[in-house]
């Protein structure tokens, strides 16, 4: 295989109904732009027919698929990982299976990056997914760009260009919950950000429920600030400060009113309230205690299981 110049990552989780849908325009539109180029699918331990359309796919298009068979799921980002740590182009991009990320808009991340741009990030103009989900993306922007110094349009598109320098150094992070866009905007010099299409899924669902979303975002905010736990200790002096007043308050009461009954249960929903206070603070430590738990505990991101590609094949020949 001559070495590409294009790499095509693509992280599939239980896609078996797309991936054929997918193949129709991917292959087309990357012929279309007359530069050699690969497709790495990783298959991030689905127990559908991904794998073996996978390797029917494989069979179709021998000279430019790799798959690379994960153990078991490791999630989008740890998956897309994977990809990369085998890449051969210069440029790569990463998109979803789901047929979301239109494969015709690859031709012009590609020539954005060649204007010099070393990340190209995909921004969904036009953005079809469910309202719940497009509100929870706004938050989480809306927030990150207020604790970070991160400043992208879109942080959830995963059509995305790299230049290979950035890919090598997101594979050299050891890091326990990566997030693409936010590492790859991290390792970034000149980064740029177009428009791109956005579809409806081909198939199936998402696999992202309430629960994945949620933690994604923790993970996000807590990867890349320590400002949740700053505004927390803010937080904590503001409540202690007017605790002090109330305290002074209820002492001169005590002291020329007497011993008095009334108000309790405002005291125990002022009480209340300070506890949950307390109580997310403690949550909040958590997070970010996991996270170091997870760092020091140095697991493997992901476990490849098998590599199919040609070169292999050949050998095994
Ligand atoms: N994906 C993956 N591992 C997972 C979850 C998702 O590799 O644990 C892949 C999935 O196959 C798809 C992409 O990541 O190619 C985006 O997933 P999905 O469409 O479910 O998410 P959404 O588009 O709703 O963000
Ligand atoms: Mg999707």
């Amino acid at each position: 295989m001559t070495a590409p110049y294009l790499s095509i990552v693509i992280p599939v989780y239980h896609e078996e109904k797309t991936l054929p849908l997918l193949e129709a325009r991917l292959f087309p539109a990357l012929d279309a732009l007359h530069k050699p180029y690969e497709v790495i699918f990783v298959n991030d331990g689905s127990k559908d027919g991904s794998q073996a359309q996978l390797e029917m796919l494989f069979s179709r298009h021998p000279a430019q698929v790799r798959v690379v068979q994960l153990m078991r799921n490791a999630g989008q980002h740890k998956a897309i990982i994977a990809g990369f740590s085998i890449v051969r182009g210069q440029v790569i991009v990463t998109l979803d299976c789901d047929l979301q990320n239109p494969p015709e808009d690859i031709a012009a991340l590609v020539a954005k990056i060649e204007e010099g741009h070393d990340i190209v990030g995909g921004v969904r103009a036009n953005r079809h997914d469910s309202a719940w989900r497009k509100l929870v993306s706004r938050m989480s922007n809306a927030l990150r760009e207020r604790i970070t110094n991160m400043r992208i349009k879109d942080q959830g598109c995963m059509l995305r260009a790299y230049r290979r320098d950035i890919v090598d150094l997101i594979v050299a992070s050891p890091e326990a919950t990566p997030f693409i866009p936010e590492m790859s905007w991290y390792f970034a010099a000149n980064p740029a950000e177009i428009n791109v299409g956005h579809e409806h899924r081909a198939a199936g669902t998402s696999t992202y429920n309430f629960y994945r979303l949620l933690r994604l975002n923790f993970d996000l905010m807590t990867s890349s600030s320590l400002v949740p736990l700053q505004i927390f200790t803010l937080v904590g002096m503001a409540l202690s400060f007017a605790s002090t007043l109330l305290v002074i308050y209820m002492g001169f009461r005590r002291i020329f009113i007497g011993p008095e009954a009334e108000g309790v249960f405002t005291l125990f929903a002022i009480l209340f309230l300070l506890v949950s206070v307390a109580i997310t603070g403690l949550g909040l430590i958590g997070e970010y205690v996991g996270r170091i738990y997870l760092e020091v505990r140095r697991r493997p991101h992901y476990v490849v299981k098998h590599i199919t590609e040609q070169t292999e094949e050949r050998n095994a020949a």
